[in-house]
């Protein structure tokens, strides 16, 4: 069983096709037929890219979808040529780095993957139904299913769903850990690294000869020193989703269009402005709180009941400026999938997973809260400090640099490690806490081989 039909919810059901006789995945929202909003997916009203890697699993899980997407407008680039990125030091270098990327409308990305799940013969998508709390065994040793009730029925009748492996894809809000307590059950400790952005997005449609010659658009913040920046997407070939991104009290309210396009022309990059300027707005504004990083740690649990799994934002949020969420999603799917293929039964799976699960989600973890402990004006830690000293070294380099740009877009693509990054620093004196930090984040390069390749298994 499987709670959630978000991104997360549906690749997982895709995975557990392949090896349980029967799948139900389990919706509070009425899902819609095709690609259209709902309130579970509130984010899917601003600009979503999917890294490379992501990108790839989610092919290998439903081959075609990415022609699918295509077929509908969404367009395929290499990542290289078509962002123009201003990062914190200045424009990163705009030419072909030879990896794929596509860019798409959130609610095309989940129509295309729902229509595909619900076509599985051994999966039911039984929409409507909010999950209210676990069910689990009488020794509370496993997790046997869960309670809820239909959102149609007025009286709310509790109703129990029984299952032999039980799966949170509940998103950032998941309300697993009070469950467990509720259980009796001890929940997880949780590491919040906050960040105070907020998105504003509206989509607009530009005609046939305002087109640009970009395709994403990106300006990356960089607390304390940048802290505004902002994403415009392109999801066919007409429309354009334009996001700004800077801490509540700075961006002006949705409705005061002059302020906000005030507020873009005070970025350093001018395609936001051009795009607000030029284009026909298609929507109203959007804003949403981002809520910083959030990890509950279930892979440090000292006990958990068997049966039960945690996956995609439920287990690890990131802040979604870095863009990693669906594809450390997507590796936790495809790390489930290796898995089952070796289990010998849903009960001894969860420790195995979740602590496998963790080891995914430690390399975006550092790389994006050692941007975001800018935001904070207390003391950070050591090692914070340290991997924060190599990525500015690093984005200090890249607009001058575009054979290093290439490795660190590879990088960012989660399609190669950071020990990648390594070789201009060895051009030079290594500094100690640079090496360190390079360490943790490669996993398993160890500083008497800083060379050698991490051998973690992410990075396969
Ligand atoms: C503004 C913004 C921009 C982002 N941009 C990017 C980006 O560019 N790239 C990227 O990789 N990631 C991005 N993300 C992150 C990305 O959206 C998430 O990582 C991803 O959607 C997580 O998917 P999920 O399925 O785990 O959770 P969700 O998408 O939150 O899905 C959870 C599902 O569970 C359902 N549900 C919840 N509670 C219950 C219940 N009790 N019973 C039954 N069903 C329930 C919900 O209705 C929902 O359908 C962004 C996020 C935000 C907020």
């Amino acid at each position: 069983m499987v709670i959630g039909a978000g991104f997360t919810g549906l690749l997982t059901a895709r995975v557990l096709a392949g090896h349980f006789d029967r799948v139900t995945v389990l919706e509070r929202d009425e899902l819609p037929a095709g690609a259209a909003h709902r309130s579970g997916l509130p984010q899917a009203r601003h600009p979503h890219g999917m890294l490379a890697r992501g990108a790839r699993i989610v092919e290998d899980l439903f081959p075609g979808v990415r022609a699918e997407l295509a077929a509908q407008g969404a367009p395929v680039f290499d990542f290289g040529a078509g962002f123009a990125t201003r990062l914190p030091y200045g424009w990163a270098p705009r030419r072909p780095v030879g990896i794929e990327v596509q860019s798409f409308d959130q609610t095309h990305l989940e129509a295309v993957l729902r229509a595909r799940v619900r076509d599985l013969p051994r999966v039911e998508l039984l929409d409507g139904f909010t999950v209210e709390g676990l069910h689990l065994s009488a020794d509370l040793r496993r997790a046997a299913g869960v309670t809820g009730h239909r959102r149609a029925d007025p009286g709310r009748t509790p109703v129990r769903i029984e299952a032999d492996l039980t799966v949170d894809a509940t998103g950032r809000r998941s309300r697993l850990p009070g469950w467990l307590t509720a259980a009796g059950l001890p929940s997880p400790r949780r590491l919040e690294v906050p960040s105070p952005l907020v998105y504003s997005s509206r989509m607009y449609e530009l005609t046939g000869d305002q087109v640009p010659d970009w395709l994403v658009a990106f300006e990356m913040t960089l607390p304390p020193s940048v802290d505004r920046g902002g994403a415009a997407i392109t999801v066919d070939g007409t429309r354009r989703l334009v996001s700004l991104v800077a801490p509540a009290d700075e961006l002006p309210p949705p409705r005061d269009d002059e302020a906000l396009r005030r507020f873009a022309a005070t970025l350093r990059s001018p395609h936001f402005a051009e795009v607000m300027e030029r284009g026909r707005p298609v929507s109203p504004v959007y804003r949403c709180v981002v809520g910083g990083n959030l990890w509950l740690r279930y892979d440090r649990l000292p006990s958990r009941p068997d049966g039960l799994l945690v996956l995609g934002d439920a287990f690890c949020a990131f802040n979604p400026v870095y863009g990693q969420g669906l594809t450390v999603a997507a590796l936790q799917a495809r790390l489930l999938a290796r898995l089952l293929r070796t289990a010998d039964g849903p009960g001894r799976l969860a420790h195995r997973f979740q602590r496998r699960a963790a080891r995914i989600a430690l390399v975006p973890w550092l790389t994006a809260t050692a941007a975001d402990r800018g935001w904070s004006a207390g003391p950070a830690s050591r090692p914070a400090r340290m991997t924060r000293s190599f990525l500015d070294g690093i984005l200090r380099r890249l607009p001058d640099e575009p054979e290093l740009y290439t490795r660190f877009a590879r990088v960012q693509n989660m399609v190669a490690s950071p020990a990648v990054l390594l070789r201009p620093l060895l051009g030079r004196p290594v500094r100690r806490a640079e090496g360190c930090a390079v360490a943790r984040l490669c996993g398993r390069v160890t500083r008497r081989h800083p060379r050698s390749p991490p051998s973690a298994g992410i990075w396969r």
